[in-house]
C-alpha cells in the first residue's frame, strides 16, 4: 500500500474534542486490515537492524501500533502510562496541555541502563507527550534511538521540539493542518 492510500485510511473529524481541531482519527484505520498490517511492516522495515532493547508504547493508541511492533520484533514492550493506572513502584513526568497538564508513569523496572529504545505514539503534535516519556526513559539511564508516529502534523512543530532535545523523529503520513 502506497503512504497516499494508507493516509486516506486515516478519518479526519473537525472540531473534537474542541471547535478548531482537526481531529485525526487512526481507529478507521485499524478497521482496515490491510492499513494496519502496511504501518507495522513499515516500522519493521525500519527499525529491524536499529539494535534495539525494547519499545515503549504511550497511553493509549500508542499501545496499539507499539505493541504490534514489540510483538513482531520479539522485544519488551514498556507501557507509558496516564497517571494512577500502573500498580507497582513508578516514576512520572507532567507535560503542558493546550489547556492544563498532563501526567504520564512508566515502572521504574520497566528498562536498564544502557538499553536503546524506540518510542511509539499514534500521532506528533507539538511534541509535548513524547518528551515527556524521553525524559522517563532517559532518567532510568536508557537511549532513544527514535519517536515513531502513524500520523505528523507538521505545523505543530513537534519534530523541531523534539530535535531541540536531541530526539529523532520517523512518521509515516503528513497532514498540513494545525
Ligand atoms: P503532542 O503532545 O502535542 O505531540 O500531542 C500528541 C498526543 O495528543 C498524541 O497522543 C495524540 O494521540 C494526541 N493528539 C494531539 N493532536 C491530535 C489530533 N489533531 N488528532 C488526533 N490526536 C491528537
Amino acid at each position: 500500500m502506497e503512504l497516499h492510500e494508507l493516509a486516506e485510511t486515516i478519518r479526519n473529524v473537525p472540531d473534537f474534542p474542541k471547535p478548531g481541531i482537526q481531529f485525526k482519527d487512526i481507529s478507521t484505520l485499524v478497521l482496515r486490515p490491510d492499513a494496519f498490517r502496511e504501518v507495522i511492516s513499515r516500522l519493521l522495515a525500519r527499525y529491524a537492524d536499529a539494535g534495539l532493547d525494547a519499545i515503549v508504547g504511550i497511553d493509549a493508541r500508542g499501545f496499539i501500533f507499539g505493541g504490534t511492533l514489540a510483538y513482531e520484533m520479539r522485544l519488551p514492550f514498556v507501557m507509558a502510562r496516564k497517571k494512577g493506572k500502573l500498580p507497582a513502584d513508578t516514576i512520572c513526568e507532567t507535560f503542558q496541555l493546550e489547556y492544563g497538564t498532563d501526567t504520564l508513569e512508566i515502572h521504574r523496572d520497566a528498562l536498564k541502563p544502557g538499553q536503546k529504545v524506540v518510542i511509539v505514539d499514534d500521532l506528533l503534535a507539538t511534541g509535548g507527550t513524547v518528551a515527556a516519556v524521553a525524559r522517563m526513559v532517559r532518567r532510568l539511564e536508557a537511549e532513544v534511538v527514535e519517536a515513531a508516529f502513524v500520523v505528523e502534523l507538521p505545523p505543530l512543530n513537534g519534530r523541531k521540539n523534539l530535535g531541540a532535545m536531541d530526539i529523532q523523529v520517523f512518521s509515516l503520513v503528513e497532514f498540513m493542518v494545525d
